[in-house]
Formats: C-alpha cells, structure tokens, sequence
C-alpha cells in the first residue's frame, strides 16, 4: 500500500556562496506533506520560503539533509510534480495561444498531438476558459493568465501542485476567485498542494496545514493544523471560530519570528 506522506523534508539547509563567506539562508527544515492535503508555507520576509520550495521541488541542491518524494530521495525535478509561480506574464509563452500553452508540457512527454489537445482542452474548461483556447497570454487578464498557468500545470496530472506565491499580483477579487477555484481542483482532483506565500489568511484558508518559518537562519518555528472541512466559503469559514483560532495562531508564531 502506498505510504501516506508524499513528500518528506528531512534536516534540509540551504547556504550560498557571497562575497563575504557562504550565508546560510536555511538551518534547519524538517516537514511532511501527506498524499491528499493541502500545506502552505508562511514566514516573515526574507525567511527563505522560495529557497524552502525550490529545494523541496528539486529545483536547487540542498546543502545537506534529504528531500523524498513519493518514498525516493529526491535529484532534480521528480515527475509527478507541476509547479504554479508569482510571474504569470514570464511563466506563460507570448507567441502560443492558451490551448498550445497548456499542450507544451503534455507533448514534451511524448503525448500525441490529438490526446494532448484533448487534455489541454480539458484542463482549459476545468479552470474555467472554455472559449479562450485560441486566445493568446497578451489577450487575457491577469487573472486569466494565472488559470492558464493552473490549466498547464493540472493537465500532466501531477501528484503534487506546487505554487509559489501564486495569486500575489492579482487584485482582491481576483484572488479570492482563484483560491476558491485552487479549493474545487483540490476536492475534485484530489490532488496534493505546497502553496507558500506571505499571506496569512490565504495560508490557513486554503490549507490543512501552515508551517511557519523563522526568521533566517531559518527553521521550522511552528506546524499549525486547521482543523475544518476542506469545503470552504470565503465568507462563512473566514467567520469560523476554527479558521479564526487558527489564523491567531499563524500570525502570532509568524511575529514572534519576525523578532
Ligand atoms: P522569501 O521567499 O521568504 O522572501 P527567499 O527564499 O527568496 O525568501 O530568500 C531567503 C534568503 O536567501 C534571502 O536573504 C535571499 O537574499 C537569499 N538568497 C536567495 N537566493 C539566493 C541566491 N541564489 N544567492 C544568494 N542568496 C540568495
């Protein structure tokens, strides 16, 4: 039977070379992200969630410690992972249109032309732009652009949906539509989420779980559990006295981090 935890962070440090001698961003990192859930990482700024992220995902070497994924120490990017980033406008390619943006990744694994279009067309209508196939990055919203990157992501069927302060550029509305859509795809897919950002309420709306860094040199200062439903409302659960215990909880460990 498969193991529960899908990705396991072991003693992870993360130091870089500078001009006056290596800085050690991460001390110290240990976590666990179980198949199904949804974690968030939060910390004051500067804190080292990007590095923590780009560690865990195999996108940087860890200094010393282990990331496994799916029971297997990690060596670059595994398969089964998608990753979501701040920078739509960057992530996205100008020159290709929405559909042939969410086909790139499926036909770079070998996926024919035909199955990918039916996948990618899929994935559109799941983040819901259906009848924006054709439309090119510079012809949607931000908004719209951030679902595309979604759609990408989702069509590969990754195990685990990593983003990396995904909805920080979008406008208030905007956002919370999208956490709310980031909510469905999770209870429908069933899909494992790593999501950091600085955002304290959207860390514990959206998550089972907030792990809370320090300040550097970095380490774990707190693993907070949400204990409510994965069926979320922006305005009933954000009114709950779980979500709001909770949110006291993240924020205080997040201030006494910041010193
Ligand atoms: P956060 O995402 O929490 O704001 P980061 O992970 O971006 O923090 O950065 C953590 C620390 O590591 C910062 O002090 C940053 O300057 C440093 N850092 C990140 N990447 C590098 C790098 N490639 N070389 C040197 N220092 C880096």
């Amino acid at each position: 039977m498969a193991s529960t935890t899908l990705l396991k962070v072991t003693n992870v440090s993360k130091s870089f070379p500078t001009a006056n001698g290596d800085y050690l961003a991460l001390a110290d990192i240990s976590f666990e992200v179980q198949r199904g859930s949804v974690v968030a990482v939060v910390g004051p700024s500067g804190a080292g969630k990007t590095t923590t992220l780009r560690c865990l995902t195999g996108l940087l070497d860890v200094t010393t410690g282990e990331v496994a994924f799916d029971g297997h120490p990690i060596s670059g990017v595994p398969d089964g992972v998608a990753a979501v980033f701040q920078d739509y406008s960057r992530s996205l390619y100008p020159w290709l249109s929405a559909l042939g943006n969410v086909m790139l990744p499926l036909r770079a694994r070998g996926v024919s032309r035909t199955n990918a279009k039916v996948a990618a067309t899929e994935s559109l209508q799941a983040v819901g732009l259906e009848g924006k196939e054709s439309s090119y990055p510079w012809q949607l919203s931000g908004g719209m652009q951030q679902r595309v990157a979604l759609a990408r992501a989702l069509a590969c069927n990754p195990q685990l949906l990593v983003m990396d302060e995904p909805f920080a550029s979008l406008d208030a509305q905007t956002r919370m539509d999208l956490e709310d859509l980031v909510l469905a795809l999770h209870r429908e897919k069933g899909v494992t989420i790593l999501i950091v950002t600085h955002d304290i309420d959207e860390a514990v709306y959206l998550s089972n779980t907030v792990v809370v860094l320090s300040a550097p040199p970095t380490t774990v200062a707190e693993i907070v559990d949400v204990p409510l439903s994965m069926d979320r409302s922006q305005l009933t659960t954000k009114e709950s006295p779980a979500y709001i215990a909770a949110r006291h909880k993240v924020l205080a460990h997040v201030r006494r981090s910041e010193g």
